[in-house]
């Protein structure tokens, strides 16, 4: 089986993008495919985080794996943190990687743009990113297509290190839905959607009550047009709904726009909240039964088991080649 690794950061309420993005694959890919699945916290802190608030968040998402889907003893389901050797080897990746390629970094730009002062690890993001990858001889990353450049990036540091040091790692390639590989804002289609955005109408959380997520759906902005077409050039705010509507409905484009045709946008938006609430309410109340069984630790502790076991080993092949002294 090929391997694949993916993970999110608890830096905030996981959305209907990162489901649409990447978790919706991930509950895919999980039976024809060896996975390992963590929320990335080591990742969550390149931007400042409340410590009860990480460690909520951090269990809140490993709760949403499996509530969404994620079979626990079928997938190895973790934390970063836990595992050690994902620091370690971001440490020695850091060291391949040139400041020119971490400058071209669209995230980073991003996220540091107008702000006054922008911690160190917001721009080293991408190494460790690399390392949580390589340590585990991934074949398929499954992410949205935001990820897409960090992941050009992992795969250099895959090929320098080979060609500096030997064969060590397998060199990885993304996983995208075919719809929906980038959710735009519901307030600003030139946006993507984000857990971190601090306007809440800006997504929709993937734990947002019905009623919430009826009323961010109508308040979604939409150009003063009626026609319900798939024109991501000219009508974004319209096409970004159209793909969440195709992936919650399992619906094609066409279908939902010959669905459509001639009824404006009323009817579409409130199929549309329907559709999305069919789809996350049942999560929310697997999350809740999950939340109050008191086994995501236990659940937590076995992930930590298996993916440290296949990381450790990696991790000393790569010290092995590199020069250092394994014990
Ligand atoms: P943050 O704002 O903290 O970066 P985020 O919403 O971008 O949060 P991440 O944890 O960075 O979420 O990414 C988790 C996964 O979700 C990644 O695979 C990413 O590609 C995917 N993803 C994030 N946003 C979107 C989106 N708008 N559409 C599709 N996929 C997305
Ligand atoms: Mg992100």
């Amino acid at each position: 089986k090929l391997r694949v690794l993916s993970g999110m950061q608890p830096s905030g309420q996981l959305t209907l993008g990162n489901y649409i993005g990447a978790l919706k694959n991930y509950v895919k890919l999980q039976h024809t495919h060896d996975c390992y699945f963590m929320a990335v916290d080591l990742h969550a802190i390149t931007v400042p985080q409340e410590p009860e608030k990480l460690k909520e968040q951090s269990e809140a998402v490993a709760a949403l794996y499996l509530a969404a889907g994620i079979d626990p003893n079928v997938a190895t389901v973790f934390l970063q943190s836990t595992v050690p050797a994902h620091a370690e080897l971001g440490w020695l990746l850091t060291t391949l990687t040139y400041m020119g390629e971490l400058e071209r970094m669209t995230q980073f730009k991003d996220k540091s743009a107008g702000k006054e002062s922008v911690g160190a690890g917001l721009f080293t993001y991408p190494s460790l990113m690399a390392a949580d990858i390589l340590l585990y001889d991934t074949a398929l990353v499954p992410v949205g297509d935001d990820q897409t450049q960090h992941l050009e990036l992992t795969r250099d540091l895959a090929h320098r290190f080979n060609q500096r040091y030997g064969d060590t790692f397998t060199i990885p390639k993304g996983y995208f839905p075919e719809v929906g590989a980038r959710i735009m804002s519901l307030d600003d289609a030139s946006k993507k959607m984000s857990k971190s955005n601090p306007n809440a109408g800006s997504y929709i959380a993937m734990l947002d009550a019905p009623d919430v997520i009826r009323k961010k759906i109508s308040r979604a902005v939409t150009d003063s047009g009626r026609e319900v077409k798939f024109d991501p050039q000219n009508k974004p705010e319209v096409s970004n709904l159209i793909s969440i509507y195709a992936q919650c409905a399992d619906k094609t484009i066409a279908e939902i726009e010959a669905q459509y045709e001639g009824q404006g946008y009323g009817p579409f938006k409130k199929d549309l909240a329907e559709a999305v609430v069919a789809v996350l309410e049942p999560i929310q109340q697997r999350y809740a039964e999950i939340r109050s069984s008191g086994e995501l630790y236990d659940i937590l502790r076995q992930g930590q088991e298996r993916a440290a076991a296949q990381a450790e080993q990696m991790l000393k092949r790569v010290k092995e080649k590199m020069g250092y002294v394994v014990l």
